[in-house]
C-alpha cells in the first residue's frame, strides 16, 4: 500500500511531485519523501506523516532539480519508522540512485540473507532495499541493465520508479499486479500510481506502464524493455474494489465505473424490499450508486464521514482502530429513523466497521438493515501489497455467513459472489480474457509460495519434500 509519482525533466519538478504525492495520499498516510536531480547528484527529504505536514516551501526549494521521484508509503513489508521511508537514495560506484517502490517483494528476506552473507550492508527493513543492493553488485554496464538482472531475481510485485542523474526508469512486475500509468505535460513525462494525481497537475494521460515492461525515460525519449516471460497479467482486483481513487483510470478502466458495475451486479445478486440504500463513505459509494440504480430506491447519505481522520484500518493498534470507526462516521438520523436500509459496504475484512456501523443505525431508529457487500468474502491474506491481516483475523476465513451476519448484528447480510465480480469486471473493460488477481477472495495466488520465509525456512521446508514439483518450483524460486 504505497503510491509512487515521478517527473522527467521538469523546471519545477519537486513542486510537481509534491502535488502529485497529495492526489495519491489515500495510498499511504505513514510516511513520504521526494528525491530530486539536477543532473549531479541526488538531494532528498523524507519524513513521517502526512504530505501536507511534511513538505515547507523551503523544503521544496532545497529539492531542487529537473527530475524528481517521490513516494507515500504504508508498510506492508518493514517497520514503520523513518529509515524505512522512501524514496531510498544511495551513492554507489555507478553513482547516485533512488528508489520508489509499490508492491511486496516476496522473496525479499531469502535475497537479502544472501546479500548479506556476501557483505552488503542494509539501511532498511524494506524490501525495496533488496533491489538496489542486487543493482549494486551487478557487472552491467547501464543503470537499466543492472535493474533488469536484478528484477530477474526477485519474486513479488513491483511497480517501481528509479532515478539517477541522467535518467528515470519506471519498472512493472511481469503479472503487472499494482498499477502504474504514463502521462505527459508538455516535454515532461509523468509517471504515476494513479491518474488522478494526473488531473491535479494538468498532465495528459498516455497509457499503462505494462505489465514486465521497464521503460527508460533519458534524453527527453522514451525506451521500452521486455526482458521477461510473458505471463498471464493478473492484475489487483482489490484496487478497483477498495484501494485505488474512483477519479482515477487504473488498469485501463475507471476506477468508479468498475465500482458501479460491483453494485449493479450485486443487487441482481442480493435485492430485499427496502425504503433506501445508504453507503459506507467513501468506498462504499460507487458501489451503493450502482445497486440503487439498478433497483430504482433512493440513495441516501445515510453516514457522514469525518475527512479529517485517516482511514481507520490503517491505525494497526486494535483499541484505537475500534475506536476509529466512531471517529469517522456519525449516523443521519433524521434520514435513517423509521427506515428499512440497505447499507453497501466494498468489503468485510475483520467486520469492525460494519459491526459498529449497525449499532449505530439502531441507536438512530433504523427499523431494518440489510447489510450487502460489493465484493466476495475476504478469505485469503494478500501477499502482494495490500495490507490484510493475517488469515486467522480475517473474518470470512473462518466464520460462515450466518455467523458474520448475527456478530455484525445486521438484519440480513450478502456479500457478491466471485463470479458476479468477474462479471462486473468483464463488463466494464474490452478484453476477452479475465486477468485480474482475486487470490484475497479465492486463495489463487498467482506467484507461488507467498510467504516472507527465511532462507533456512525454505531449506528445510524444500528439503523435507521429496523430489516433488513443488521443491523443484521452490527451489528455483530461492536461486
Ligand atoms: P473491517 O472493518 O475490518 O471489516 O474492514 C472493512 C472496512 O475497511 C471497509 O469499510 C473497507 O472500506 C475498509 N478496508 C478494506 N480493506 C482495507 C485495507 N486493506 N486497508 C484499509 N481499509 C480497508
Amino acid at each position: 500500500m504505497c503510491g509512487i509519482f515521478g517527473i522527467f525533466n521538469h523546471k519545477y519538478a519537486s513542486n510537481m511531485v509534491y502535488l502529485g504525492l497529495h492526489a495519491l495520499q489515500h495510498r499511504g498516510q505513514e510516511s513520504s519523501g521526494i528525491a530530486a536531480t539536477n543532473g549531479d547528484g541526488i538531494v532528498y527529504h523524507r519524513a513521517m506523516g502526512l504530505v501536507s505536514d511534511i513538505y515547507t516551501g523551503d523544503i521544496i526549494k532545497r529539492l531542487n532539480g529537473i527530475s524528481a521521484i517521490g513516494h507515500v508509503r504504508y508498510s506492508t513489508a518493514g517497520t514503520t519508522s523513518l529509515s524505512n521511508a522512501q524514496p531510498i537514495v544511495v551513492e554507489s560506484s555507478y553513482g547516485s540512485l533512488a528508489i520508489a517502490h509499490n508492491g511486496n517483494l516476496i522473496n525479499a528476506s531469502i535475497l537479502r540473507h544472501k546479500l548479506e552473507a556476501r557483505g552488503s550492508i542494509f539501511q532498511s527493513t524494506v524490501d525495496s532495499e533488496v533491489v538496489i543492493h542486487l543493482m549494486a553488485t551487478s557487472r552491467k554496464k547501464s543503470t537499466v541493465e543492472r535493474l533488469i538482472e536484478a528484477l530477474k531475481k526477485v519474486n513479488g510485485s513491483y511497480s517501481l520508479l528509479i532515478l539517477t542523474d541522467s535518467e528515470l526508469i519506471a519498472a512493472r512486475d511481469p503479472y503487472g499486479i499494482r498499477p502504474l500509468v504514463l502521462g505527459r505535460i508538455k516535454d515532461s513525462y509523468v509517471l504515476s500510481s494513479e491518474s488522478c494525481a494526473f488531473d491535479l497537475i494538468g498532465a495528459q494521460y498516455e497509457r499503462e506502464i505494462n505489465p514486465g515492461e521497464i521503460l527508460l525515460i533519458r534524453n527527453g525519449s522514451l525506451e521500452s524493455f521486455y526482458p521477461f516471460g510473458k505471463v498471464k497479467p493478473r492484475n489487483c482486483v482489490f484496487e478497483y474494489i477498495y484501494f485505488a481513487r474512483p477519479d482515477s483510470i487504473v488498469f485501463g478502466r475507471s476506477v468508479y465505473i468498475v465500482r458501479k458495475a460491483l453494485g449493479i451486479e450485486l443487487a441482481r445478486e442480493t435485492h430485499v424490499d427496502a425504503d433506501m440504500v445508504i453507503p459506507i463513505p467513501d468506498s462504499g459509494i460507487g458501489a451503493a450508486i450502482g445497486y440503487a440504480h439498478e433497483v430504482n430506491l433512493p440513495f441516501e447519505l445515510g453516514l457522514i464521514r469525518n475527512h479529517y481522520v485517516g482511514r481507520t484500518f490503517i491505525e494497526p493498534e486494535e483499541r484505537i482502530r475500534h475506536f476509529g470507526v466512531k471517529l469517522k462516521l456519525n449516523p443521519v438520523s433524521q434520514a435513517v429513523k423509521g427506515k428499512r436500509i440497505i447499507v453497501i459496504d466494498d468489503s468485510i475484512v475483520r467486520a469492525t466497521t460494519g459491526r459498529k456501523v449497525i449499532k449505530m443505525l439502531r441507536e438512530c431508529g433504523a427499523k431494518e438493515i440489510h447489510f450487502r457487500v460489493s465484493s466476495p468474502p475476504v478469505t485469503h491474506p494478500c501477499f502482494y501489497g495490500i495490507d490484510t491481516p493475517t488469515r486467522k483475523e480475517l473474518i470470512a476465513s473462518s466464520h460462515d455467513l450466518k455467523e458474520i451476519r448475527k456478530y455484525m448484528g445486521t438484519d440480513t447480510l450478502e456479500y457478491l459472489s466471485v463470479d458476479g465480480m468477474r462479471r462486473a469486471l468483464m463488463k466494464t473493460g474490452d478484453s476477452e480474457e479475465y486477468t485480474f488477481c482475486d487470490a484475497c477472495f479465492t486463495g489463487k495466488y498467482p506467484i507461488r509460495f507467498p510467504c516472507q520465509m527465511t532462507l533456512e525456512e525454505v531449506e528445510s521446508m524444500a528439503g523435507r519434500k521429496k523430489n516433488t514439483v513443488e521443491k523443484r518450483v521452490y527451489l528455483s524460486r530461492i536461486r
